[in-house]
Formats: structure tokens, sequence, C-alpha cells
């Protein structure tokens, strides 16, 4: 694996926009940037451009010189460390939207001083200069990549500082109660205890309960971040793909394709008013013969097991006995009390008024999680989309903190075991070596989480995965 280190000599330049549009950005940031652009920038009022330089906070209009000739006309912006995005003197050159010249300032930049940037470079330098902790420079890719408004909600949640602050408190008072165990331990003949086992046992077993809690908000926080997995079942010509496509059309829905290498993996996605939902392998399901029928189907259950909503499907001339026997076994199939079950009647065109009213007396569906609707006429489809939104927005409290990312998921998991041995080990009272070398181990869990420890490697991995530019 190639592991990015930081060169705080170096000056990096990169392309900072994407493509399209009349206007692009060229970054660069570094100890030599103010003077790298100087020598190939001409501005029409030079005292701007000193003023600039020494000040920051300047925007400063002239000409990019190349060869003598003027290659294009831009703004550019000057940042004077440490307020900038890297912490360090910084400029973006906004030039007209050619591949050429913006290709062209990037060598004139790097024959006279720049090197190119890596993927991510410049949020490791903010992290580096303290302008952020790492699991905001997280959320800067989870922000760029987000494709609806609940995954932008969360990313700009934990961008703006999330859960750091709360970690960074709890971190301090768990090193606390470290040392004051390590002094004991230096003490160890004269039998002192400088930590309160109770107040220790409080502490510890609040601070699981909170990482616990994090911890198990991961399940919605990733399905937000990739999208709701969304599962439709039911026996072949019930009309899943028909409800598919009457989802995909409904004028609410804003249809995308993830390409996969086979028709079997692409997946269709829907955004609905917000939150994006993953209607998992349905090509596979379609193919999938006699899928209520034959309850073992591992493949089945897979998807089921895979999804947070399911959607069983029925047909409405289907005998009720038949759709209570299937949803009582997916039921008792599903032991995840978390994931929503809908049972939806399709077909109901086909019935009159009288023998709906009497169809669903005879349904076993408790709440209102069953529903009557016909996919080829679209009607009840809307009712559908809210009850989906609804267990999904039910789960989501404005206020409430959420984690998206595995990393720190599985940092979260490794604090909170950790910590459910301090407790064992007080409740036994195990000497108090073990206790601190546990307690030492969730401080270790959590500091990865914010950055205050990191490797080589896990900078590395988290920065590879960005844009260069970013
Ligand atoms: P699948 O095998 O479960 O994916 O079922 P399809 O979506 O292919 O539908 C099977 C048949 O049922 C098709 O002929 C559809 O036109 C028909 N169908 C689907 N939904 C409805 C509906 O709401 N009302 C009626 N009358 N027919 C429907």
């Amino acid at each position: 694996m190639t592991v990015i280190k930081f060169d705080p000599d170096t000056t990096i330049v990169a392309p900072a926009s994407g493509t399209g549009g009349a206007i692009s950005v060229v970054r660069m940031s570094g100890k030599h940037a103010h003077s790298v652009i100087s020598r190939i920038f001409k501005p029409h009022d030079t005292d701007k451009e000193a003023d600039a330089k020494s000040n920051g906070f300047s925007i400063v209009y002239g000409d990019i010189m190349d060869k003598g000739k003027i290659l294009d006309d831009v703004l550019v912006s000057y940042f004077r460390k440490p307020n900038s995005y890297t912490g360090e003197d910084s400029i973006e050159i906004s030039c007209h939207a050619s591949s050429y010249i913006q290709q062209r300032i990037m060598e004139l930049l790097i024959d006279n001083g720049a090197s190119p940037a890596r993927p991510g470079e410049f949020t490791q330098r903010a992290f580096m200069n303290g302008k952020m902790d790492l699991s905001q420079a997280e959320a800067v890719a989870d922000l760029i990549s987000s494709a609806s408004e609940a995954s932008h909600r969360l990313a700009i949640k934990q961008m703006r500082g999330g859960y750091s602050d709360e970690i960074n408190k709890i971190r301090e008072r768990m090193l606390h109660f470290a040392s004051m165990i390590e002094l004991e331990l230096d003490f160890s003949e004269e039998d002192v205890e400088f930590a309160n086992r109770n107040e220790l046992r409080d502490m510890v077993l609040e601070i699981k309960s909170y990482t616990d809690t994090l911890a198990s908000s991961f399940k919605y926080g990733n399905a937000i971040k990739n999208g709701v997995p969304v599962a439709i079942v039911g026996k072949p010509n019930v009309g899943k793909s028909t409800l598919l496509n009457a989802l995909l059309k409904d004028d609410r829905a804003i249809v995308s394709e993830i390409p996969g290498t086979t028709r079997d993996v692409i997946e269709d996605t829907v955004n609905i008013e917000g939150v994006l939902f993953r209607f998992i392998d349905t090509a596979g399901l379609r193919e999938t013969a006699d899928v209520i029928e034959n309850l073992g189907i591992r493949k089945t259950y897979q998807k089921i097991d895979h999804a947070d909503i399911v959607i069983l499907l029925a047909d409405a001339s289907d005998s009720t006995n038949d759709i209570n026997s299937s949803y009582s076994e997916i039921l008792n199939q599903v032991d995840d009390k978390n994931k929503t079950i809908i049972l939806v009647i399709n077909k109901c065109d086909l019935l009159s008024e009288e023998k709906k009213l009497i169809l669903l007396k005879q349904l076993k569906c408790p709440g209102n999680k069953c529903l009557m609707i016909s996919a080829v006429k679209g009607k009840g489809i809307s009712e559908l989309t809210n009850i989906i939104l609804r267990s999904i927005k039910d789960n989501s409290d404005e206020n409430t903190l959420i984690v998206t990312n595995l990393r720190h998921y599985n940092s979260l998991r490794s604090c909170s075991e950790s910590l459910a041995r301090v407790i064992q080990n007080l409740d036994d009272r195990i000497p108090e070596d073990l206790i601190a070398m546990d307690l030492r181990q969730a401080i270790h869990y959590l500091g990865e989480i914010t950055g205050e420890i990191s490797t080589d490697e896990i900078l590395g991995n988290i920065f590879k995965n960005f844009c260069i530019g970013k």
C-alpha cells in the first residue's frame, strides 16, 4: 500500500474544480505558494497584489503569462496562513474552463517550483495543521460524494465537528482515571487508592452506553450514506417488476442507476424526498422462481437479510390464508427488530370495494404496515412511499448523532469491548494494572476516530480515497 508521506516543505498544486462550466479553479498550497504564483502572474494592479500577499483575504485580477504571452486573464484569491483551508499560504486561480488553459497553468506552476498534489493532500495538510480533526477530514469526502439531502445533512454535521467534541471530552475523563490508576501502581507497596473505584465504574458505564449508542447508529447512518436497502419479495407474477417501475416512475422520485458489470448487479436507486433508497439486486429476485413457496431459498433470505425494508408483495387474488402464512413465515425468519416489513397487496383494481374490505379484515397484519395497491394503475404508490419514508425518518432525529463511517464504527465497537472488560475486571477486583491497560486501550480507540492517534497506514488508507485537488 502506498502511504502518503506529509512533506511540509513542498508546495502542492492541483485542479480543484470538476469538468464542465465556464470557470475552472486551480489551487496551490505551501510555503512558496505566493512566490510561485508571482512568477507567472501579472496583476493589473501591483499594489493590490502586494497587499493580498501580506494580508490574504483578497482577490486580484490579472494575466497568467506563458513565455511572454498572455495565456488567460484570471482572478487569483490569496490566503495567508493560518487563514486558509490547509492552514498554509495558499492561492486559488479562477481561469477560463479550457482543459488546455488548466493543464498549461498546472505545468507553469510545476515548472516554477510547485509539485502535483496527491489525492486528498490538501485535506491531509488541513488535518496535519490542526484545521480539522480526522473525522472532520473524512466528512469532507462524504460531503463531496453525498447524493441525497439526508446523506448531505449527516456529512455536514460531521464536518462541523459532529461527535468529535464529545469524544475528546470523554477521552480526557478516561485519561484522568487511567493516570490515577497508574499512579497507584507506582505506590503499590503502600496500598493507596487514588482512583475511586465506584466513580470509575459509573464513568465507564456511562461512557460505554454512549459508545454503544453511537455504534448502533451506524446501521442507519450507513444506509443513509449508501442508500437504504429495500427488497421486494413475492411469488412470480404478483407484480414485483411492475411495482418497481411504478416506484421509479413516481413523480417524487429521481431515478439513477449504479452501473455494474452485468444486469444482475445493477441496482435501481430512487431518491424519495431527499433519502436514497436502493432496491437490492431486484434483477436477481425477479429471476428466482417460487420465492415464497420455497422459503428455504437462501438467496431470497440473503436479500431480506441485507434489506432494511422488506416489501412482501402478494396478489389480491391469492387466498388470504396463503398471504397470511407467507407473511408470518417472513416475520418468523427475520429476527432483526429494526427491519420494516410491509405487506402489500397488489392488483386491487381487480377487486370490488366490498371484496377489498373483506380481504383487509382477514389479513393478519399489525399496525398500518399493510397496504392495498394497483401497481399497474399507480394506485396506492404514494401511500407506499410514505410508509417507506416514515419507517426511515422515525429512526432519525435532527439532534441525534449518527455514525456513517465504518472506521469510526469499528473503533467504537473496540472501545466498548475494552470498557466492558474494565467493568468486568472492576467487579472481579482484578489488579489495577489490567484495569489500566484496558482503559488505555479504550482511550486509544477513541483517539483513532478523531486522529489523536493515527499511523501513516491509517492516514494513507483514508486520503487515498479522496479526489485529487481536495
Ligand atoms: P413479477 O413476476 O412479480 O415481477 O410480476 P410482473 O411485474 O412481471 O407482473 C406480472 C403480471 O401482472 C403482468 O402481466 C402485469 O401486467 C400484471 N400486473 C402487475 N401489477 C398489476 C396490477 O396492479 N393490476 C393488474 N390487473 N395487473 C397487474
